[in-house]
């Protein structure tokens, strides 16, 4: 990285297309940098889209809880916010009553976040073909694919595919996110996009990351292997409800209130809707201590 940042001139704008590192994308995923764009962070990417997609009186539909930026977004462009709740005995996102929403409109965008954040559960199988088959536009936020081995970004005439160096990568503080689509999606969304949103160190950091795929590799499956150790624990804590998570990271529930008894042992974890907790998979040692914590005050 020093090297290729030493070749350049930082007085120059980046390359306003991207292409280098559109190019490295591609390349990993046998794509073509026409299918793909480059954003501050798959945010900056969500933004653009639904600013694309959005407008005023569009029913936008989606899983709740689930990343709270969508709803957000949507409001901001217009949208009729259309949330459907999850089903937390299988874990999934609801499949039935989302197609149920999209057929009641015939415009509907579909947000879909798989695995979802904050409760971990994908799109059932086959969900993905009967959102587009029952006419939604889908926006398919896969943050967390990587933890759930989600492969190469379909493209499909209404699909994008948002996807980030944030997670698996462990390279949430460049603010590199990309997205996957047809050329005539991409084009339609960088009308949307501001120019310029990613930094040129940010940018060879990502290319040359994308050289070493075994780091990313490494990171996952250290996550999976804590993950299923961590879940197993947890399953056998009394008094809480963990749901099935293909992310990294377990939401559960409780009766009581656990947040601040964690936090008064130095756990720091995440409240969610409904009197639920998450926690992010760390390193051993970091989920050594959340277990020990939590076995004392659950
Ligand atoms: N999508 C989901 C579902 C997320 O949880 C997050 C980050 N918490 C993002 C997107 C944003 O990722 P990025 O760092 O690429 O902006």
């Amino acid at each position: 990285v020093l090297a290729r940042m030493a070749e350049r001139p930082w007085n120059r704008y980046p390359d306003f297309e991207s292409i280098a590192l559109r190019t490295a994308i591609a390349n990993a995923y046998g794509l073509t940098a026409e299918n793909i764009l480059v954003g501050n962070g798959s945010n900056e990417l969500l933004a653009a889209a639904i600013g694309a997609f959005v407008g005023p009186g569009t029913p936008v539909v989606f899983a709740r809880p689930t990343f709270a930026l969508y709803e957000k977004l949507v409001t901001i462009a217009g949208g009729l916010a259309v949330p459907i709740d999850f089903d937390p005995d299988s874990g999934l996102l609801p499949l039935e009553d989302m197609l149920s929403a999209i057929r009641k409109y015939d415009n509907a965008v579909a947000i879909v976040c798989s695995p979802n954040n904050p409760t971990g559960g994908v799109l059932p199988a086959g969900g993905l073909v009967a959102l587009l088959d029952n006419g939604a536009m889908v926006l398919l936020d896969e943050a967390y694919g990587d933890f759930a081995q989600s492969g190469v970004p379909a493209l499909l005439d209404r699909l994008v595919t948002f996807r980030t160096f944030s997670k698996a990568w462990g390279l949430a503080a460049l603010r590199v996110g990309w997205l996957a689509s047809t050329a005539e999606n991409c084009r339609e969304i960088r009308k949307v996009k501001l120019p310029y949103s990613l930094n040129v160190i940010s940018e060879a950091i990502a290319e040359v990351a994308l050289e070493h795929p075994g780091i990313r590799d490494r990171n996952v499956a250290y996550i999976l292997s804590e993950r299923e150790r961590l879940f197993a624990a947890m399953q056998r804590v009394p008094r809480i409800r963990v749901f099935p998570t293909q992310a990294n990271f377990i939401t559960f529930r409780s009766e009581r209130k656990l947040f601040d008894a964690l936090c008064r042992r130095g756990i720091l974890i995440r409240e969610v809707a409904g009197g639920c907790l998450r926690v992010s998979v760390g390193t051993r040692e970091e989920n050594d201590a959340f277990l020990a914590a939590l076995k004392e005050v659950a």
